[in-house]
Formats: C-alpha cells, sequence, structure tokens
C-alpha cells in the first residue's frame, strides 16, 4: 500500500496575495515562498467564503460555510467537537498537531479538539515572548512568535513516530495587525519610497453607501499601528500617503519573517528525506487590502480581501511551476487533504476535493461561481453585511445591511444596495454596473445564481432580497 502522505499545513493571518512574489507583488520579495510555489500549484482564484479570521479559520477546519459551523461573526462561539480535518486524520491513523493562532475561542467545548499536541496563543497572540496555552495550561516562550511557532512545529515533527504520517497545522501570528516586526527586520525598507497601489485615494464614488462608510482608511490607523506621529500640517492625501508608508513597510517586515520561516520549514523536509511525501500547503485565513482602496484590512467582498493565497506542493502529484485558475474556496481545503490522504470526509462537509486540480486534471463540472457572506453588520471597522457571487468575469454583492441579531453585529438597519463589477473592464471594482441597461442579462443571471448557491448550500437569503423565493425555483445560469 501506497504510504499515506505527510501534511505540512502553514497558514498566515491576513497575508494578501498580493505581497507574495510569486503572485506578483509590486512592494515586496519573498524567495522560500516563490520556492514552494516553483516547485507546486498557486492558485490564483481561491476566495475565502467570508473574510474575517475566525469565521474563515472554522470555514477550513470542518469544510462547512459558516451558516453551518456557526462561526458567523468573530463573536461567534466555535463548538470544536464539530468534524474537521485534523479530527478526521487523527482517527484514521494520523499524528495532528497545532502551533500558533487558533482564535476560535479557549476552555472546555473550544479548546482544539483532534489534535496530539496543540500550542496556541491565548486570542490574537502577542508577537514579542508570547504566551501559549496547551492540555498543560499556560506558559510564555521568550523570543519573536513566528520563530517560535515554527520552533514548536519542526521540534514536533522531529519527535514524531516515523512509523504513521503526521498532519502539523503551524498557523503564524503574523502579518496581523499591529505589525510588529523582529530585530533582524527591523531595518528592511529604511529609506525607500513603497510604491503605492493604484487606488490609496480612492473617492467611493459609484458604488454602494457601504464603502464610503468603512473605517478602514489610513487615517483609521491607531499610534501603535504607525509608531509614529506624523509630521504637523500633513493632510489629505499627502498624510495618506505619510499612513501608507509606515504601514505597509512594517506589514512587509512581518511577512519577511514568515517568508524566512517558510525556508527553515522547506530546508528541513529536504534535510529530514521527507520532501518527496509532504503535502505542503501555504495560504493565509483571507486577503488584506495593502491600502488598496484607501484601506487596510479586509471584511469586503472586493478583491484584494477575498482573494486567499494558495500554494501546494506534493511532488507526488502536483506538477512544477503549475498554476490553478478555477475558483475554490477555502470552504474546499478540508476534503482536499483528506482526499490526498486517502480518508473519506465527514458527509457533513460541503466543499469539493481539488485533488484533481492539483494534478492538472480538471474536472469539466467545476465550479463556475463562488459564494461569499460577510455577516459581521457594521461591527468592526463599520464594515455592513453583505453576501454575493463571483464568477471568473462578474461579481455580484448585496448589501442587506441588517445584523439580524447575529453576535457581535449592530442593531442599526440601513436601505439595502445592489453592486455589480465587471472585473474584466474593471478590475480595481471602481464602478458598479448593477444599473448599467447592457448589463441586464448579466445581472439577471448572477442573481440566480447567487440564490441557487444559496438554496445548494442551505444558507437563506435576506427577507429584503425579493426576488429569491421564485429565483430558486428557476433552472440554476449556465
Ligand atoms: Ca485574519
Amino acid at each position: 500500500m501506497r504510504r499515506r502522505p505527510d501534511i505540512l499545513f502553514v497558514m498566515a493571518d491576513d497575508h494578501a496575495a498580493h505581497a507574495i512574489g510569486a503572485y506578483g507583488s509590486r512592494v515586496n520579495q519573498t524567495p522560500h515562498l516563490d520556492r514552494l510555489a516553483a516547485a507546486g500549484m498557486r492558485f490564483d482564484n481561491c476566495f475565502c467564503s467570508n473574510s474575517i479570521c475566525a469565521p474563515s479559520r472554522a470555514a477550513i477546519l470542518t469544510g462547512t460555510y459558516n451558516h453551518v459551523n456557526g462561526v458567523t461573526t468573530l463573536s461567534a462561539p466555535f463548538d470544536s467537537a464539530q468534524p474537521t480535518f485534523p479530527a478526521t486524520l487523527q482517527a484514521a491513523g494520523y499524528q495532528t498537531a497545532i502551533f500558533g493562532k487558533w482564535h476560535l475561542g479557549h476552555g472546555p467545548g473550544h479548546d482544539p479538539v483532534g489534535f496530539d499536541e496543540w500550542r496556541v496563543l491565548p486570542e490574537q497572540g502577542d508577537y514579542h515572548d508570547p504566551e501559549f496555552l496547551s492540555a498543560a495550561g499556560r506558559e510564555r516562550l521568550l523570543g519573536y512568535v513566528t520563530d517560535i511557532i515554527t520552533d514548536l512545529s519542526l521540534d514536533w515533527i522531529s519527535s514524531r513516530d516515523p512509523s504513521r504520517p503526521f498532519c502539523v497545522l503551524v498557523h503564524h501570528k503574523a502579518p496581523h495587525r499591529s505589525w510588529e516586526p523582529d530585530a533582524r527586520h527591523q531595518g528592511l525598507y529604511a529609506g525607500w519610497e513603497m510604491r503605492e497601489p493604484v487606488t490609496l485615494h480612492d473617492d467611493y464614488a459609484n458604488r454602494s453607501t457601504a464603502a464610503s462608510q468603512a473605517q478602514m482608511r489610513m487615517t483609521d490607523l491607531e499610534p501603535e499601528d504607525v509608531k509614529e506621529v506624523p509630521p504637523g500640517g500633513l493632510v489629505g492625501e499627502e498624510l495618506d500617503s505619510w499612513l501608507y508608508q509606515r504601514f505597509i513597510k512594517d506589514y512587509l517586515r512581518c511577512v519577511a519573517s514568515i517568508d524566512d520561516n517558510m525556508g527553515r520549514l522547506l530546508d528541513f523536509l529536504d534535510a529530514e528525506g521527507l520532501s518527496e511525501n509532504t503535502v505542503v500547503v501555504y495560504t493565509s485565513d483571507q486577503g488584506f487590502f495593502l491600502g488598496d482602496h484607501g484601506w487596510f484590512d479586509k471584511r469586503f467582498m472586493y478583491e484584494e480581501s477575498l482573494r486567499m493565497p494558495l500554494l501546494v506542493r506534493y511532488p507526488r502529484e502536483v506538477p512544477p511551476a503549475s498554476v490553478c485558475p478555477e475558483l475554490v474556496l477555502n470552504v474546499d481545503f478540508a476534503q482536499t487533504l483528506l482526499d490526498l490522504a486517502d480518508v473519506d470526509g465527514p458527509p457533513r462537509m460541503q466543499g469539493r476535493s481539488m485533488r484533481g486540480l492539483l494534478r492538472g486534471e480538471p474536472p469539466k463540472d467545476w465550479r463556475r461561481a463562488v459564494y461569499y457572506r460577510y455577516w459581521e453588520h457594521d461591527g468592526g471597522h463599520g464594515v455592513w453585511a453583505h453576501y454575493g457571487v463571483r464568477t471568473e468575469r462578474y461579481k455580484l454583492i448585496y448589501y442587506y445591511n441588517d445584523g439580524l441579531g447575529q453576535p457581535g453585529a449592530s442593531d442599526a438597519v440601513f436601505p439595502p444596495e445592489w453592486e455589480l463589477f465587471d472585473l474584466e473592464s474593471d478590475p480595481y471594482e471602481l464602478r458598479s454596473v448593477y444599473d448599467d441597461p447592457a448589463y441586464a442579462t448579466v445581472r439577471d443571471e448572477l442573481t440566480r445564481e447567487l440564490h441557487r448557491q444559496q438554496h445548494e448550500i442551505g444558507d437563506r437569503p435576506h427577507p429584503t432580497d425579493s426576488d429569491s423565493s421564485a429565483a430558486v425555483r428557476r433552472p440554476p445560469a449556465q
């Protein structure tokens, strides 16, 4: 019988694909992540189903959408006894571990389940000399968090039982706000003028009210984020540009440490002779606005936030230097890893295995649209609740603008609005064409597809989305 693969799953927090060399970054270099991409597959259209930490983590672990796993918002509790891919692998004989960020709650019912060993940061954790929680209690480890998480992972792999396969989740805290680099990278980019994104000075015209109301502009950065007081007299675009430089440099310094530590992991696998039979995954829990649309943070269904980096190396099955353009979701990860391990996924899982895509053999019936829902209404950064679908070319978003009593959501309700973007003619999403008669057919097809997807996965349209009940009875869009 074929030896089952080992699995090294590395996930950063808030690492946008456009801050990775292999994804064409215009602001930084990531030689070790690029090395992974060169030896495996880069997914160019991997998306999250809800662009926020805990909900995306729950979707990844359970292979389900948030209305199923219960983690609709940051404040919604995660029942850690529900089926996950690590617990399923453990039951199938895998040695399993998680080190680093968990962010799905602590204590009975919420602590990690399905892991032989877990050492996780309390909530967001600290960058320097962080505390870790484990089954044995709480302890503080000295050093920089990205190095420590890597050290713990390498130590655990080294001490494993080599007769059985392993799956380790390496969950970095970085590069999450407030972007605190280590001493080694503190001076990186000093004196540099980082290239500004095209949409840094966005005026939010031609879009929903939600975009203009969000509180995640450069001027919403806190003093601890930029760590320096802006020169007096700076206002408007000049101030935004100054704040962008401060923010992006620390963000990229944190990324540089992740990249170095990715190199350590890859070197270790090579030295131990494990590279050939190990599935190595690099991803992030969601994307991030790197000054795009004048913002930091995520949450919106716009491209920079919606897109997740996804690199997968597995020499036994994945062609080197390959690129997959198909639409994949964080909800697909669990079944993909189980499939690669030849372990059946629990029937409750809602994603689809990407194994065919990884082999360079995309199934003919692969999905043509992905579904998204941001439940947390008017909570952090004042982003309003919305859902939508994205196809290869178009994106339809419905801002239903209602908290629906979700944990952490505001009671305020705002008038609903729609947006439609043609990503081919408007890749930066600066002009909604929802009311443009030339797009009426596209709009109607996407509206049907949105409601078809909701029906298929068992999510409910908002009551103000009046077309929805009729739409689910229609045939699906082609
Ligand atoms: Ca995150």
